[in-house]
C-alpha cells in the first residue's frame, strides 16, 4: 500500500459527501469544491498538530509580586462537536490566581484555540483547559467557563435556537473561596443574584 496523501483523501471524502447530498461533484459550480472544502476542513481541524501545553509553557514569567486574579475573558470559541461534527460557537473565559508564575495572555487564547480545532465536547474542552492551566502555571486556583451554542441543538432536532450551554470548572481557591469564585463569575457576566 502506498502512503495516502491526506489532502487527496480529504478531497475525495468531500466529493463523496457532495454525492451523498444528491448533487454532482463534477458539475461546473462544484468542480473545484472538493479540493477547496478539503483545504478549509484541514484548517478547521489543525489542532491535532500542536501541543497546547507546550505552547502555553513557552511564555511563562515570574509573577513579580502580583497575586491577584488573572482573567482572560471572551476568547472566541468556534469548534465542532464530536457527536455530530456540527459547529459550536461561543466564548471561553479563563481565570487563575497565580502562585509565582504568570502565563502569556495571548498564549492562553492561542492554546484554547488549538483545543477548539479538534472534534470536541464542551464539557471535555472545559476540563482540558483547566487541566492545562493547572499543569503549566501551578496556580493557587483556576476557573474556566464556556458558553456555547451548538448547531446540533439549534439547527436540527429540537431546534432550540435560543438555547446555549454553560459549563464551569473551578478549582483550588477559585473553588473554595466564595469571594474569588463570585468575582470570577461576576467578571464573566455569569454572576447570579
Ligand atoms: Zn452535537
Amino acid at each position: 500500500m502506498t502512503a495516502e496523501d491526506p489532502m487527496l483523501a480529504r478531497s475525495q471524502a468531500m466529493a463523496t459527501l457532495i454525492r451523498a447530498t444528491g448533487d454532482d461533484p463534477a458539475r461546473p459550480g462544484l468542480a473545484a469544491t472538493p479540493e477547496r472544502a478539503a483545504r478549509a476542513h484541514a484548517e478547521l481541524f489543525d489542532g491535532y498538530d500542536v501541543n497546547p501545553q507546550t505552547l502555553l509553557a513557552e511564555a511563562m514569567e515570574a509573577a513579580d509580586g502580583y497575586g491577584g486574579l488573572v482573567l482572560v475573558r471572551g476568547i472566541r470559541l468556534y469548534s465542532h462537536c464530536e457527536h455530530h461534527m456540527l459547529p459550536m460557537e461561543g466564548v471561553v473565559h479563563v481565570g487563575y490566581l497565580p502562585d509565582g508564575h504568570l502565563l502569556g495572555l495571548s498564549k492562553i487564547a492561542r492554546a484554547v484555540e488549538v483545543l477548539t480545532r479538534q472534534l470536541q465536547g464542551q464539557e471535555r474542552l472545559t476540563k482540558e483547559i483547566a487541566d492545562m492551566v493547572e499543569k503549566v502555571a501551578r496556580p493557587k486556583g483556576v476557573a474556566v467557563a464556556v458558553a456555547a451554542r451548538h448547531h446540533c441543538i439549534t439547527e436540527r432536532g429540537v431546534r432550540q435556537t435560543g438555547s446555549d450551554t454553560v459549563t464551569l470548572i473551578t478549582r483550588g481557591v477559585l473553588d473554595s473561596d466564595p469571594g474569588l469564585r463570585r468575582d470570577f463569575l461576576g467578571l464573566c457576566g455569569l454572576g447570579g443574584s
